[in-house]
């Protein structure tokens, strides 16, 4: 069985369809897919009703949140898309995203770019605005040399466009998800940069709040980097999940499917569903 329970779809901030996605995936080899778009389930509805040849779903989310003035993201695994509680943390994030996005247009336009809202809004279409929108929007009219460079300068963790101030925290996130019937998995744990006693930190609050499992495996990563996150999945009694965090096809060394193993001494969130 090859699961992939971290991907995203053009609702959010990926590129492919739903359809696009669920057959990439199947052609991939993946047995079991959890799409996780950012603070969106509509491509579950999408996909009410299509043929998916076998292919399982697992339906899911990536949440935004806060954790000590950090921003950090949560996974929704198994979750009931239709949930009331679901539907109340969807909409509190798409108010959040609207808010951020004001106050990030403003930001650029303070650094010399002119209709950044309208400009990023135009690259998302009915998607929910995001960050890479921004980006996309930046690179288009010559402000930024790259996505990269965007991200670096403007949009990425410190600097002026990274605006957490609307964001619930862990905790709320985790309750939306819980009341729902799904597991609370805490994304990508070696991309916020933290240091080990302060990732032990975050891992703690995150089992007091009622968080269940973690990404062991979470798009390309060192040896090294998944012993550690093998390690503490098992010290801090999470669930181990794993996902590409699939973008977009233009990225080939990160695909749906790409991790095909759970290390052995890893209790797989599956066994959970
Ligand atoms: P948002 O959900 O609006 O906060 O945007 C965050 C998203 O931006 C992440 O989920 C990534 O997909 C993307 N992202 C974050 N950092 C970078 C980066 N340095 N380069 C490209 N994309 C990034
Ligand atoms: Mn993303
Ligand atoms: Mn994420
Ligand atoms: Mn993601």
């Amino acid at each position: 069985m090859i699961y992939d329970l971290h991907t995203h779809t053009n609702c959010s901030d990926g590129e492919l369809s739903a359809h696009e996605l669920a057959d990439r995936a199947i052609t991939r080899g993946v047995n079991a897919l959890s799409i996780t778009d950012h603070d969106t389930v509509l491509a579950y509805r999408q996909l009410d009703g299509v043929n998916l040849k076998g292919l399982t779903l697992i339906p899911g989310i990536e949440f935004s949140a806060i954790w000590q003035k950090m921003g950090v993201h949560i996974i929704g695994l198994n979750i009931n898309p239709n949930h009331g509680a679901i539907g109340e943390g969807v909409s509190r994030q798409q108010q959040a995203r609207r808010l951020r996005a004001e106050k990030i247009a403003e930001r650029l336009e303070k650094a010399g770019l002119a209709n950044a809202l309208a400009g990023a809004q135009q690259q998302a279409g009915t998607a929910e605005l995001s960050r890479p929108h921004f980006a996309k929007f930046m690179v288009e009219s010559g402000f930024s040399k790259s996505i990269e460079q965007a991200f670096k300068k403007h949009l990425g963790a410190g600097k002026p466009g990274d605006i957490k101030t609307w964001w619930p925290t862990m905790a709320e996130t985790i309750h939306w998800i819980r009341d729902s019937g799904g597991i609370p998995v805490l994304a990508h744990p070696h991309k916020y940069w933290l240091t080990r006693s302060k990732l032990i930190a975050l891992l703690d609050d995150f089992v007091l709040a009622g968080g269940m499992g973690m990404e062991v495996l979470s798009g390309p990563q060192d040896k090294n980097q998944t012993a550690q996150l093998r390690d503490l999945s098992i010290q801090k009694g999470l669930l181990a999940s794993m996902g590409s965090d699939f973008h977009s096809p233009k990225t080939g060394w990160c695909y749906p499917g790409m991790h095909t193993q759970m290390p052995a001494a890893c209790k797989p969130v599956w066994t959970a569903f």
